[in-house]
C-alpha cells in the first residue's frame, strides 16, 4: 500500500518506475503481436491512439485510459457538476460543482498523469460530425442514453461501409453500461460483427406496471406512487405542470402516495422512493461502475496492443450481474440481417389492419426492436404522417385516426419510418396478423 498512496511527481515514484510493468507488456511481443513489428514500433504505434470517451463512467475509463498510457484521448460530455455527482465521480471536488465535467476531468488526469494529453469538449456527441469521428482509433462509451448510444453506433457504422477496405475506417466501439448492480461491456467492430441497433432488444423499455393494478389493487411502495402521478395529480391538478425538479411537486406527490399506502397497508412509500420512482432514477452504484469501466479499457488495451484476444469477432458481449451474488457471462451476440444500421433487409412489423396509424406509430415507441419517440411514416408514393414541419403534420394529422386498411396498406408493404433523434431510415415491410390469432 505505501508506494500507492505517495503522489506521482513528488519524486517519490519515478516515471520509469510507474509504467514498469506496463511498458514490459507493450515492449514484449506475444503469441497475438504482429511478427515483424519491432518493440520500438509497438510503442510508437500506441502513442499514435486517439480514444475518445464519454458520459456517467467517464471519470473511471479516463482514469483507465491514462493509467494504460493512452496518450491522447478526447473526452466529450455537456453536463454540468452537481453536488449528487460528488460520492462516486472522483474527479470532481465541491468546488467544482456547476463547472463542466469534461474540463475538469480532463485537467484533474492530465495533472496527475504526466504525458498524457486529454482534449475536453463540453457537448454532445451529436454535436460532431463524421470528419471529427475519422481522426479516432478507438471509440469508448460510457453513455448514460440509449439514444446516444445509437448515434454513435450509426455514425460508425456508416464511417466503416463508407470507407469499404480501408481498414483504418473500422474503429472499434467499446460500450459499457451499468444499472444498479447490473452492467455489460461489449466491443462492436462497426459494419463486421453485431452493432448496437442489432442488440437493441438487450435494452427493452421496463414493462410497465398495469394500469388497473395501479388503479385498485397496489401491492407495492410503487404502485401507490405511479398512482399519485398518473391519477391523483391528474385529477387534482394541484400545480399546471408536473415539474419533478420540484421539491413542492415531490411532497406533494408523496403526500398523496403515503395516504394510499396506508390505506393498504403497504410500507416503504418515502420522499426519496417517490422521486427515484416518478424520475425513474437507478442509483449508480460506483463499484458497478469500476468494474465495468475497468472491462472496457482492458479490451482497449488489448486492441491497441495485440497482447491478448479481446471481445470482438467470437465473443462480444459481457454481461455483469452483482444482483444475486456474482454472476457474469460472455457470448456472441449475432449480427442481424434486418438490422436498421448494418443490415440489409427490411424488418417485418407486425400488425392487425384495424389497428389505427395512431396506435402503429405509439407502437413503434415500446417495441423493444424499435423504441422511437417521435417516429414519421411513410410508404411508397404516400405520407402517412410526418412530424415535421408544421404544414405537413396538419396534413397528415387526419390519418392518424384511420385503420391500416382505411388509409389502402397492404400485406407486405414496405413503409419508411424516420425519426429525428437519428440520422438514418429504418425499413419495415407489414405483416398482417390473421384475425385468428387474437
Ligand atoms: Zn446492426
Amino acid at each position: 500500500m505505501t508506494t500507492d498512496t505517495q503522489t506521482p511527481g513528488s519524486g517519490a515514484v519515478s516515471e520509469e518506475e510507474r509504467w514498469k510493468y506496463l511498458d514490459h507488456i507493450r515492449r514484449t511481443p506475444g503469441p497475438f503481436t504482429d511478427p515483424d513489428a519491432t518493440a520500438e514500433e509497438y510503442l510508437a504505434q500506441f502513442e499514435k491512439f486517439k480514444v475518445f470517451g464519454a458520459g456517467g463512467l467517464g471519470c473511471e475509463i479516463l482514469k483507465n485510459l491514462a493509467l494504460s498510457k493512452f496518450k491522447d484521448i478526447h473526452v466529450i460530455d455537456m453536463d454540468t457538476i452537481d453536488v449528487s455527482n460528488l460520492n462516486r465521480q472522483f474527479l470532481f471536488r465541491k468546488s467544482d460543482v456547476g463547472k463542466y465535467k469534461a474540463e475538469v476531468a480532463a485537467k484533474f488526469v492530465e495533472n496527475r498523469v504526466k504525458g498524457v494529453s486529454i482534449t475536453a469538449h463540453n457537448k454532445r456527441i451529436q454535436d460532431f460530425d463524421e470528419s471529427f469521428y475519422k481522426k479516432f482509433q478507438l471509440v469508448v462509451c460510457g453513455l448514460d442514453s440509449i439514444e446516444a448510444r445509437r448515434w454513435i453506433n450509426a455514425m460508425l457504422v456508416s464511417i466503416a461501409e463508407e470507407s469499404e477496405d480501408d481498414p483504418d475506417g473500422i474503429k472499434p466501439l467499446i460500450d459499457g453500461g451499468t444499472e444498479g448492480f447490473k452492467g455489460q461491456a461489449r466491443v462492436i467492430l462497426p459494419s463486421m460483427t453485431s452493432c448496437i441497433e442489432c442488440q437493441l432488444d438487450m435494452h427493452a423499455p421496463r414493462a410497465a406496471v398495469p394500469l388497473c393494478t395501479i388503479a385498485s389493487i397496489p401491492r407495492q411502495p410503487e404502485h401507490c406512487v405511479e398512482w399519485a402521478h398518473i391519477i391523483a395529480w391528474e385529477e387534482e391538478k394541484p400545480f399546471p405542470k408536473l415539474d419533478k425538479d420540484d421539491p413542492e411537486h415531490i411532497t406533494w406527490l408523496y403526500e398523496k402516495a403515503l395516504a394510499r399506502s396506508q390505506e393498504f397497508g403497504i410500507s416503504g412509500v418515502t420522499y426519496s422512493l417517490t422521486q427515484g420512482t416518478v424520475k425513474n432514477i437507478i442509483p449508480a452504484i460506483a463499484s458497478t461502475n469500476a468494474i465495468i469501466a475497468g472491462a472496457c479499457c482492458n479490451e482497449a488495451f488489448k486492441i491497441a496492443t495485440n497482447s491478448a484476444p479481446c471481445l470482438g469477432f467470437e465473443n462480444n458481449y459481457m454481461m455483469y450481474s452483482g444482483n444475486d451474488s456474482i454472476y457474469t457471462y460472455t457470448f456472441k451476440h449475432e449480427k442481424k440481417d434486418d438490422c436498421p444500421v448494418c443490415g440489409r433487409q427490411a424488418r417485418p412489423l407486425e400488425i392487425d389492419p384495424r389497428t389505427t396509424l395512431q396506435e402503429l406509430l405509439d407502437s413503434l415507441s415500446i417495441r423493444p426492436e424499435a423504441q422511437l419517440k417521435r417516429p414519421s411514416i411513410r410508404a411508397e408514393g404516400k405520407t402517412l404522417y410526418m412530424q415535421f414541419p408544421p404544414q405537413l403534420e396538419e396534413q397528415t394529422r387526419p390519418h392518424l385516426a384511420m385503420s391500416i386498411s382505411e388509409l389502402g396498406l397492404e400485406d407486405k408493404q414496405h413503409v419508411v419510418v424516420t425519426d429525428p433523434a437519428f440520422p438514418l431510415e429504418f425499413n419495415y415491410y407489414l405483416k398482417f396478423k390473421k384475425a385468428s390469432q387474437e
